[in-house]
């Protein structure tokens, strides 16, 4: 008998709902014993095109160097970084992807007694790292599934110290204009910090309709926001993230922050791709092109997929989502269901490669027709 670890776990700790990842192909086709190249996985937000030639070479050439812990302030990569958005080295921080600068940010700001307010069908990361403060987490219902910016700023008192939003958003790929955000600023107590999480924006590049963040920081002392390598720029296998925000904000991150959270590998592949303006391009296009061949394919089955700014797009079932999941999975087609999110009707779809894409509606159409 083994004791009830679970109760000796921290209160805040045990209402955690851990967080279910996408399955990975290798997982199903050993559960199911399919052969991996049959399978394709639109599950995770993950960049179909495969990585950047220039992150490989960047990698190869730092192997050597393996022995030796990584440069800890990430001279290299924040050089890359501040020169490409004109800010200074001082405003960056790295991270291990950007859960983790998201995650030091609440450990640096979070706790008993205080709150973080966020949208209900946002991100699921920043419940989970909310909580294991032990702050309270202050879900704002959604308005047609997207950010009620004015409703949570209702939300706000005197103990919040975080707001999350991201933009667009995951899983729904809702977006708000740059007009509504600095409505929503402007009124945002000094004392609240804003975390804008713009894990998608390079998909938005010429688009408009969408914020670019870094442009607020000037005027509003109080914002972070954050980006990742992880989805345009096609490195999520290697971990890393940062923050723009105030330079003094910087400094209190740093404290928290783990002395070498982001590995050398991931430095080097990062400041490699940064600026890597084809294959971003490509990824784009893709991105573009994959979006109308998926969400004309879903159309035609009568489906109705919500509007997005993402790589994904989260479609409504019209049932129970779960069972398409799993007559999904045996087709060998990985996507996300929602149930986790509370949207248990619908199901995630990341775009993926044309054939990718087409093998996803081939097999969905097998599947609802029965
Ligand atoms: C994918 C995603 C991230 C990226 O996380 P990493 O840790 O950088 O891989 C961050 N925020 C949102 C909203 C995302 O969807």
């Amino acid at each position: 008998m083994s004791c009830d670890f679970l109760s000796l776990a921290l209160p805040n700790v045990q209402t955690i709902s851990p967080y279910v990842p996408g399955k990975p192909i290798e997982e199903l086709a050993r559960e199911l014993n399919l052969n991996p190249e049959n399978i394709i996985k639109l599950a995770s937000n993950e960049n179909p095109l495969g990585p950047s030639e220039r992150a490989i070479t960047a990698i190869h050439n730092e192997l050597a160097e393996l022995t030796r812990y990584p440069d800890g302030n990430g001279f290299v990569l924040k050089t890359a970084l501040a020169t490409y958005y004109q800010c200074a080295p001082e405003q960056i921080t790295l991270g291990n992807g950007s859960n983790d600068t998201l995650e030091i940010i609440a450990r640096a700001f979070l706790g008993k007694g205080l709150n973080a307010v966020y949208s209900q069908y946002a991100f699921a990361v920043y419940p989970l790292i909310t909580l294991a403060t032990g702050a309270e987490g202050r879900e704002v219902p959604a308005k047609n599934w997207g950010h009620d910016l004015e409703a949570m700023l209702a939300a706000i008192d005197d103990n919040t110290r975080l707001v999350f939003i991201a933009n667009p958003n995951n899983p729904t790929g809702t977006w708000f204009t740059s007009k509504t955000f600095e409505q929503f600023l402007s009124k945002v107590p000094k004392h609240v910090l804003v975390v804008l999480d713009e894990a998608y924006i390079e998909y938005a590049q010429n688009d408009n309709e969408l914020p670019d963040g870094l442009t607020f920081l000037n005027r509003y002392s109080n914002l972070i926001v954050s980006r990742t390598f992880s989805k345009a720029y096609g490195l999520a296998a290697m971990r890393v993230g940062y923050t723009i925000s105030h330079p003094a904000i910087v400094d209190i991150l740093n404290r928290v922050r783990q002395p070498f959270n982001v590995n050398s590998l991931a430095i080097v592949a990062a400041a490699s791709v940064l600026t890597d303006f084809d294959y971003l391009a490509k990824s784009q296009k893709i991105n573009n092109d994959g979006m109308s061949q998926l969400e004309n394919g879903l159309k035609s089955l009568g489906l109705t997929p919500l509007a997005s700014k993402g790589n994904f797009i989260a479609v409504d079932m019209g049932k129970n989502a779960l069972p398409i999941f799993n007559q999904l999975l045996s087709e060998g087609v990985i996507v996300r269901p929602l149930a986790g999110y509370g949207m248990t009707n619908h199901l995630r779809i990341s775009i993926g490669l044309e054939q990718e894409n087409e093998q996803c509606i081939r097999a969905l159409t097998k599947v609802l027709r029965g």
